[in-house]
């Protein structure tokens, strides 16, 4: 997904500007206002109120010259009328592409933020280090950064078929095959051990896409395209209750359901739909 206004505040050493954009966040989700047909963040310093000033309040950026700062909200916090708490899944297309993005920057950092008070080796509080995001144990020197885990996501094509998964509890939805980078490993090496150890099948040429982060909590979903090279479907019960090809036709055909257009999943299915249709075979 684009970025084209946002501009990142790192090295992170400037004070807190006085107004800005307000990504604040509580247990349920990002706190809008949600009494109009479009939803807006709170801005200011004073229109939400109780997290005036928060002191676990961070500044992300700029979108457009205005500063995006982050901020917890305490669950005892009963928010006032016109404001409610979304998640991320219920603002995606609500919100302007570019804050939405923003929005799961901000959810990222306020995860580490709470998750981080203390050293991961020795048990002693964490402090910040000047001017970066990481923190350092004064007494062992343990540093920690906000983490990223790194992900693959393959749509893995056969002419005019390609292959889906589909786990218990989703519904009529499937999905593409998809796992969590090993240490040691490529992103190559992992689409291709993740796809024979879920649907038994081996593929061939497989080609980066695009990358999506996603913010659940703190994934980086890698997006490849794969051929099918052989193999007959043989699932890992563990991962999934079902994998098989579907045609192009089969899905404009409304066969399967399709995960949800925010997701790189859904962008990589729709982009080889479009490989597939006649004006592009011509
Ligand atoms: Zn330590």
């Amino acid at each position: 997904m684009p970025l084209p206004n946002f501009k990142r505040a790192y090295p992170n050493n400037r004070p807190l500007p006085e107004t800005g954009l307000w990504f604040a966040i509580n247990q349920h989700g990002v706190i809008v206002l949600a009494n109009e047909d479009k939803l807006r963040l709170p801005s200011g310093t004073s229109h939400l109120p109780g997290i005036e000033r928060p002191a676990n309040a961070i500044l992300l950026g700029e979108v457009n010259q205005v500063a995006c700062l982050a901020c917890t909200v305490p669950d005892d916090i009963v928010l006032p009328d016109g404001y409610r708490a979304l998640g991320l899944r219920d603002l995606y297309g609500r919100l302007d592409d570019t804050l939405y993005v923003v929005a799961g920057y901000a959810t990222q950092m306020l995860h580490w933020q709470r998750t981080s008070n203390y050293c991961a080796n020795c048990g002693a509080p964490l402090m910040p280090i000047p001017n970066e995001w990481g923190k350092r144990c004064p007494r062992c020197s343990f540093t920690a950064y906000p983490p990223v885990s790194p992900c693959t996501i393959t749509l893995v094509h056969d002419e005019d078929r390609i292959l889906m998964t589909h786990k218990r509890g989703w519904g009529p939805r499937y999905g593409l095959v998809a796992g969590f980078v090993e240490p040691g490993e490529t992103l190559e090496q992992n689409v291709e051990r993740e796809i024979m150890e879920e649907t038994g099948v081996e593929v061939a040429d497989i080609r980066y896409w695009r990358s999506q982060p996603w913010p659940f909590p703190h994934q980086l979903m890698c997006g490849f395209y794969a051929r099918y090279a052989g193999g007959d479907i043989v699932i890992d019960h563990d991962e999934l209750d079902d994998a098989r090809w579907f045609t192009a036709d089969d899905i404009h055909n409304g066969r399967p359901a399709l995960p949800a257009p925010l997701s790189i999943a859904r962008q990589l299915i729709d982009n080889w739909l479009a490989s597939q249709s006649p004006a592009a075979r011509r």
